[in-house]
């Protein structure tokens, strides 16, 4: 079985564990064909630099891939060389161009943030509990993902329902489904790829992202899939892919994809 693990993290975001050489051991031991490193894309002005790299230590991630991707000579391993880039609103104009410039192998394109809360931290868990939250965050969060893939390029839409992280989970009304599908019909005509994301088996909705609900509006958009463990520490790389794959096999996808210099490749199951 071929494995390509398309999203995870480096040391440098501050809140990931582990050696660049340890992941790529662990990547190696998986027996993965592809390595993605996707790191989160430093914010223009330094915000939020608590928890991702600066823009002054984009030189070293691009070295740090590079240097990996030197030591993965030789086996059957690719490392691959990609970005986590956030939708920052009113500020894509500064971040897009860069991130198109770069030679990059794939961009996951992913939301964290609605207005100023960071949903999915652990830290501001307190936010969630308040009347109404809920319901904003999911009404901004569609808003944005819709401007997203709408305004950005990117390949990869990363994990799609991330604000259900902590149980809050979305009312699976007609309308948000409609909210959905157009969103997926955008990302499906554009050519991007939709990630199934094992991370969220290991937190507190203790679900794939997306749901099987999305799962199946993407297929029928036309959509692909890659794969993403989202590893912040080198023993979460690939992992539950098995899972993944029934669950995708479950709603009608023949393989998954991977990419080399934004392009595409398909490989069956
Ligand atoms: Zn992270
Ligand atoms: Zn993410």
């Amino acid at each position: 079985m071929r494995i390509a693990d398309l999203h995870t993290h480096t040391a440098l975001c501050k809140h990931a564990k582990g050696t660049a050489e340890e992941f790529l051991a662990a990547a190696l031991a998986r027996g993965e064909s592809w390595y993605g490193i996707s790191d989160h894309c430093p914010w223009p002005a330094g915000y939020d630099s608590e928890s991702r790299m600066e823009i002054s230590d984009f030189p070293r991630y691009r070295e740090l891939v590079s240097d990996i991707r030197a030591k993965a000579e030789g086996t059957s391993l690719k490392v691959l060389y990609a970005i986590e880039m956030d939708y920052v609103p009113g500020r894509m104009e500064e971040v897009c161009p860069l991130v198109e410039k770069e030679d990059f192998d794939y961009v996951i394109g992913s939301i964290h943030y609605t207005g100023n809360f960071a949903f999915d931290n652990p830290d501001f868990l307190e936010e969630w509990k308040r009347e109404g939250t809920a319901e904003q965050v999911w009404n901004v969060y569609l808003d944005s993902l819709k401007e997203y893939v709408t305004s950005c390029n990117f390949q990869i839409l990363g994990h799609a329902d991330l604000p259900k992280k902590f149980g809050y989970r979305p009312v699976e009304s007609e309308s948000f489904r409609k909210r959905f599908a157009e969103i997926f019909e955008i990302a499906s005509a554009k050519g991007m790829v939709l990630e199934l994301n094992t991370a969220g088996l290991h937190v507190p909705v203790h679900e794939i992202y997306p749901s099987r609900t999305l799962l199946e509006l993407a297929k029928r958009a036309g959509m692909k899939l890659s794969y993403g463990s989202d590893a912040h520490a080198p023993e979460a790389i690939g992992r539950d892919f098995e899972t993944a794959a029934a669950l995708a096999r479950e709603c009608g996808f023949s393989g998954f994809a991977t990419f080399e210099k934004r392009h595409m490749i398909e490989v069956p199951f």
